[in-house]
């Protein structure tokens, strides 16, 4: 695959911390990613799992700490100069555009010349088979296209990282399953670092690395999925995840 660059960033967050007013939602967090590794964050319905994610992708400020993408100290930069691209549960595309409009959006916003937008284009929607949609707009797509066209943006802007909030949240039972495998395949062939969000344990243990554990704003375990399942640290992550014992 050329689709994207070869480089793999490293993510560094580094006691980073988030306060709403006097809540704290993310406790001086320190965590490592390794470049082309996907790690999955996972919790309960509060836990500061989208929090900490659009911090990484620079839509929050932080309240404390430091953020690294690929070494560079990304703290105080904007969303736009990160290197990442982020795939939302609600698919943000825009309705009146055509598939092709909404994949060519960003990337004329930043001066990419025609051709090059149209290689970009056109792989992008071999990986995602969405070559044959190209002429539509999103309302006369399926749930689980619009999804893709959504992943197609990311894509196109070749970014160093993905980072995805519980992507498929709004699919039914049977298209979660199928755009699963889907993504697990984007990273086997895209190579880049993905860090995915889900509150959804099977998502986490069938697509992670490693898996972060989250809860109240604090990392309960980072490990395998297999570390996570069988040694859980404590009664939390093994009623979450981990095997009964
Ligand atoms: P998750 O994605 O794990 O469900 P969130 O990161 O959305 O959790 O939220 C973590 C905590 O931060 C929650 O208590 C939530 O109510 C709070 N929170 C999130 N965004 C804001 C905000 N803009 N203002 C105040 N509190 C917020
Ligand atoms: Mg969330």
């Amino acid at each position: 695959m050329t689709v994207t660059s070869p480089e793999k960033a490293q993510i560094e967050l580094r006691r980073v911390r988030k306060d709403f007013g006097s809540l704290t939602v993310i406790h001086d967090i320190d965590l490592h990613i390794e470049g082309g590794e996907f790690v999955v964050f996972v919790g309960p319905s509060g836990c500061g799992k989208s929090t900490l994610l659009r911090m990484i992708a620079g839509l929050e400020e932080v309240s404390a700490g430091d953020i690294l993408i690929a070494d560079k100290d990304v703290t105080d930069l904007d969303p736009s100069k990160r290197g990442i691209a982020m795939v939302f549960q609600s698919y943000a595309l825009y309705p009146h555009m055509s598939v092709r409009e909404n994949l060519a959006f960003g990337l004329e916003m930043a001066k990419t010349p025609k051709d090059e937008i149209d290689r970009q284009i056109k792989s992008a929607t071999q990986i995602l088979k969405i070559d044959a949609l190209l002429d539509r707009r999103p309302g006369q797509l399926s749930g689980g296209q619009r999804q893709r066209v959504a992943i197609g943006r990311a894509i196109v802007r070749k970014p160093l990282a993905f980072l995805f909030d519980e992507p498929l949240s709004n699919l039914d039972a049977e298209l979660r399953v199928s755009m699963r495998i889907e993504i697990a395949r984007l990273h086997r062939e895209l190579g880049n670092t993905m860090i995915y969000v889900t509150h959804d344990q099977t998502e986490a243990m069938t697509l992670a690395d490693r898996i972060v554990v989250l809860r109240d704003g604090r990392i309960e375990q980072v490990g395998t999925p297999r570390e996570v399942y069988e040694d859980p640290n404590n009664l939390f992550v093994a009623g979450f995840i981990g095997s009964p014992r």
